[in-house]
C-alpha cells in the first residue's frame, strides 16, 4: 500500500512538474564564483526553461549605453547592487511580456529581501509562487580564485581586481544571503554542494530539480 502511495505521489509530482499549466520558477542562487551562470545553460538544455539573469540584462543596458545601463555600470564596476527598483522594474516588465514558457531559471535574481518580496508578489498576481531555490555553496577561496581566473579571459570590469571581488563577495553575505533564511521558511532551499566537476554539479541540479 505504501509503495502503491508513494508511486502515486511521485506521479502527481511528475504531473505538476511537466503540466504546461504549472510554470516552474526556479531560482539558481549562490555568491559570485559559484557557478551560477555555467549551471543554468546546462538547466535550459535540459529542462527547456528560459533563462533570466539580471547580470546578463544589465551589461547588455551598458553595451546598448541605454540610460538604465550608464546608471547601472556605476555600481556594477564598484562591486556593489544596482538599487532594487532598477531591477524589479526590469523583471516586472519581463514578466509582463514573457512568452509562453515552460518555466524560468532566475540567474542573479533576487539579490534583496526586498527583490525576493517583490518577486513573490509578482508571481501571486499571476497565481504563480517560486518552485524552490538552489543554491550552489561554494568555500570563499575557491570563489576568489574562480573570479580572478574568470577575469582573465571575461572582460568584466567587476572581475578584475581583487578588492572588487572581495567587496562583491561581502555584499553578497550581507545583503544575498538572508534569502537563505527567507526561503528557508517557505520550504523552499534546497543546498547543492557546488564544487568538483561541471557535469557532477550539473548531476546534482538536475537531480533536485525533478524532486521539486
Ligand atoms: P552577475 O552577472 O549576476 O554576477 O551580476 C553582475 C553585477 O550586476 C552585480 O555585481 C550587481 O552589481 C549587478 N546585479 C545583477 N543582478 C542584480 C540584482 N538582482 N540586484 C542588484 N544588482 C544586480
Amino acid at each position: 500500500m505504501a509503495s502503491i502511495m508513494m508511486a502515486m505521489a511521485e506521479t502527481a509530482k511528475t504531473f505538476i512538474h511537466y503540466n504546461d499549466q504549472y510554470m516552474i520558477h526556479l531560482i539558481l542562487f549562490g555568491p559570485p564564483g559559484a557557478g551560477k551562470g555555467t549551471q543554468a545553460i546546462t538547466l535550459v538544455e535540459e529542462f527547456k526553461f528560459k533563462h533570466l539573469s539580471t547580470g546578463d540584462l544589465l551589461r547588455a543596458e551598458i553595451a546598448d549605453k541605454t540610460a538604465l545601463g550608464l546608471e547601472a555600470k556605476k555600481f556594477i564596476d564598484a562591486g556593489e547592487l544596482v538599487p532594487d527598483a532598477t531591477v524589479i522594474g526590469m523583471i516586472k516588465s519581463l514578466l509582463e511580456r514573457l512568452e509562453s514558457v515552460k518555466g524560468i531559471i532566475y540567474d542573479g535574481f533576487p539579490r534583496t529581501v526586498a527583490q525576493a518580496e517583490a518577486l513573490d508578489k509578482m508571481l501571486a498576481s499571476r497565481q504563480e509562487s517560486i518552485s524552490g531555490l538552489l543554491s550552489l555553496e561554494v568555500p570563499h577561496d575557491e570563489l576568489v580564485k574562480r573570479l580572478l581566473i574568470r577575469g582573465e579571459s571575461s572582460g568584466r570590469t567587476d572581475d578584475a581586481d581583487i578588492s572588487t571581488i572581495e567587496n562583491r563577495i561581502s555584499v553578497y553575505s550581507e545583503k544575498t544571503q538572508p534569502l537563505i533564511d527567507f526561503y528557508t521558511k517557505q520550504g523552499k532551499y534546497h543546498p547543492i554542494e557546488g564544487i568538483g566537476s561541471i557535469e557532477d554539479i550539473s548531476g546534482r541540479l538536475i537531480s533536485a530539480v525533478k524532486t521539486l
